[in-house]
């Protein structure tokens, strides 16, 4: 057994356009539920299994890849927006035997949210959360959010919201985004963007008490106690090839000092295109 955590990208469509996300600029063909059903079993010997996009629940044949995904996995989670979930949906993917739904919420207020997403569906996530309250026994409910310059200074009012309005959430992630400077892509331009440095000061808000998995993150940003939280696990599959979670990282200069390099996974390769690494501070 791998412990890691599988995942496989099955759609490129999506009704959103993040500002942090690199899919839809990066595009390429949907997988084959063949060439879907491969990568599932490449993902045999991992702890678990994400499906994501895109939006996962665009695709017509979603149950059925989850079905196949239970059939070879023990643990299958789908990383889903909500905007397309309905009643139906919701008790068909659950039936096939789905764990958890992990949603893409990237802020409680409205304006940031749709800043972020580019779109106009806060209400309809709204609305969706609400169908999830339902059926909160059935399926483990998670959040992801991803900061940008949008969201990050009320990151912990987002976090206060999630507990007091939706107590049924059973783990809160906080990413960073894996940005790729693409040329002339009005997505990947800095304005979208904030530095680690002002990211540890917005975590440092969150207050020690609140149980968050951390992603994309450097340890050296999470103070000592919160630094066990940073989740590193994800290895991508792709059209049959395993790919690490190290690719794309690096290690400023300093990091050789640090008694956790071992347990970090570092930088995104273009940060320093962006900001400065001045906030690096190996531990002791
Ligand atoms: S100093 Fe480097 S290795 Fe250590 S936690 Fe920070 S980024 Fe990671």
């Amino acid at each position: 057994m791998i412990n890691k955590e599988a995942e496989i990208h099955v759609t490129t469509e999506c009704p959103h356009n993040c500002v942090f996300c690199s899919v839809k600029k990066h595009p390429h063909p949907n997988p084959t539920i063949n060439e879907i059903k491969k990568d599932i079993k490449l993902s045999k010997p991992f702890r678990k299994l994400i499906l994501s996009g895109g939006e996962v629940l665009l695709r017509k044949d979603i149950s059925e890849i989850i079905k196949f995904a239970k059939a070879n996995q023990k643990y299958t989670l789908i990383e889903t927006n909500l905007i397309f979930l309905n009643e139906k949906l919701l008790r068909k993917i659950i039936k096939v035997g789905l764990n958890e739904l992990k949603i893409s919420f990237h802020s409680h207020d409205k304006n940031s949210y749709e800043k972020i997403t580019q779109s106009k569906n806060f209400e309809k996530l709204l609305k969706n959360m609400e169908l999830l309250r339902k059926y909160r026994s059935k399926v483990k409910i998670s959040t992801n959010t991803v900061i940008t310059r949008y969201n990050y200074r009320s990151l912990y009012k987002t976090i206060n919201f999630f507990e007091e309005k939706y107590p049924f959430i059973e783990e809160i992630r906080i990413s960073y985004p894996r940005f790729y400077p693409i040329k002339g892509h009005k997505n990947y331009s800095k304005k979208h963007l904030v530095s680690l440095r002002k990211i540890k000061k917005a975590i440092n808000k969150i207050g020690n008490n609140k149980k968050i998995l951390f992603e994309n993150i450097p340890l050296c940003i999470i103070n000592d106690k919160r630094a066990e939280n940073v989740n590193w696990d994800v290895w991508l599959i792709k059209q049959g090839k395993i790919l690490t979670g190290l690719e794309g990282r690096y290690f400023p200069k300093k990091c050789s000092e640090c008694k956790k390099r071992e347990k970090c996974q570092g930088l995104h390769r273009y940060y320093s295109l962006y900001f400065n690494e001045n906030f690096v501070k190996p531990f002791k």
